[in-house]
């Protein structure tokens, strides 16, 4: 089976979109696997309330059955129908950054099947950002559940192409909405309590929610932080702020080797250059694409240069770490 795609070109105007995109939005209720550009990364969606569906995204993409789905919604009305309590909380939180890069954990509504919270009582929700993914959602009119649409374990996906290379022959519709502007995933906030606690870093930073401190890595609270992640075929290596170069050098005589990071004159021309980075944001956008190309071009080894580790600099290095085999302790094949 190969995937159908639809290209929805850039600058489509709003009102064009629920025409273009009926097809899917038909399918997605009838339980099919729409894949769908999201500001962050692309998503694997299915009908959230229909368990057979959301099963077949995790035999889809291999993911392991306690590593819960996030529920995502076309707009914050819609809260009532997955969430059994609304928090004040959860409120402030979505009327100050939805639609956008943040999830939220609340207790979950019966109708939410146990197949998407990975056996919790509570689920994971956002709005996305991109009216692409917000009029697919509104049209199918049923909550969507959608991880990243890669194979568990492989950098997650920020263009159709990536989607396609992982997952092309395993589900039934790619939305090609063009490249992920953020490029790493949501932010995801236990919003249940008075103050958020912060399950997993991204571009919504910790010093954006006022908040100081993460759960730590495989708590129970944050089930997938246990897993590998992000993680292309050649091996990464972390290099310190400034040393990018010289590392990949190094390397590159005994090795076929890559860099991510900002390119200074003299780099040794055995090195290939993936992308070249400046600062957080940038390095956001472009480091599962350039993952992903090192292995297109069969690297062994993919040094990536260090960014402060504050704000969206920490959210993206965790990304980092985890590419580089750190962090997931429990491997997921
Ligand atoms: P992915 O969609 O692959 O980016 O992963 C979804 C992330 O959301 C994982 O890190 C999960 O741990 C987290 N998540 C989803 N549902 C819940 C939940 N009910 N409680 C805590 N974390 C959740
Ligand atoms: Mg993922």
């Amino acid at each position: 089976m190969a995937a159908s795609v639809i290209t929805v070109p850039p600058g489509t105007v709003e009102q064009d979109l629920p025409a273009l995109l009926g097809e899917p939005a038909r399918a997605l209720r009838r339980g099919a696997l729409v894949a769908f550009p999201t500001e962050t990364v692309y998503g694997l969606g299915a009908d959230a309330l229909d368990p057979a569906a959301v099963e077949r995204i995790f035999h889809a993409k291999g993911r392991p059955a306690d590593n819960p789905l996030i529920v995502h919604l076309p707009d914050a009305a819609w809260l009532g129908r997955v969430v059994a309590h609304v928090t004040p909380l959860a409120r402030r939180l979505a009327e100050r950054w939805w639609p956008g890069p943040l999830t939220l954990v609340l207790d979950a509504a019966d109708v939410v099947p146990r197949v998407t919270t990975g056996g919790l009582s509570t689920v994971a929700v956002r709005v996305p950002a991109n009216p692409l993914a917000r009029t697919l959602i509104a049209v199918a009119g049923t909550p969507v559940a959608a991880p990243s649409a890669n194979l568990s374990g492989r950098p997650s996906p920020t263009t159709a192409a990536h989607v396609q290379a992982d997952l092309g022959g395993r589900i039934d519709w790619i939305l090609d909405g063009g490249p992920c502007p953020v490029g790493i995933e949501s932010t995801v906030v236990d919003a249940r309590g008075d103050a958020p606690v912060v399950l997993r870093e991204g571009t919504v930073t910790r010093e954006d929610l006022g908040v100081d401190v993460t759960a730590e890595s495989g708590s129970p609270l944050s089930p997938g932080t246990r897993f590998a992640h992000y993680q292309p075929s050649a091996r990464v290596v972390v290099a310190s702020a400034g040393q990018g170069g010289d590392v990949a050098a190094e390397i590159a005589e005994r090795q076929t080797t890559g860099l991510i990071g900002p390119t200074l004159p003299g780099l040794d021309p055995r090195v290939s250059v993936l992308a070249s980075p400046l600062g957080a944001a940038e390095l956001a956008t472009v480091l599962y694409d350039a993952l992903r190309q090192a292995d297109v071009r069969g690297l062994d080894v993919v040094v990536v240069e260090a960014v402060p580790s504050h704000g969206l600099g920490r959210a993206v290095m965790d990304r980092v770490r985890r590419a580089a085999g750190g962090g997931g302790v429990v491997p997921t094949g």
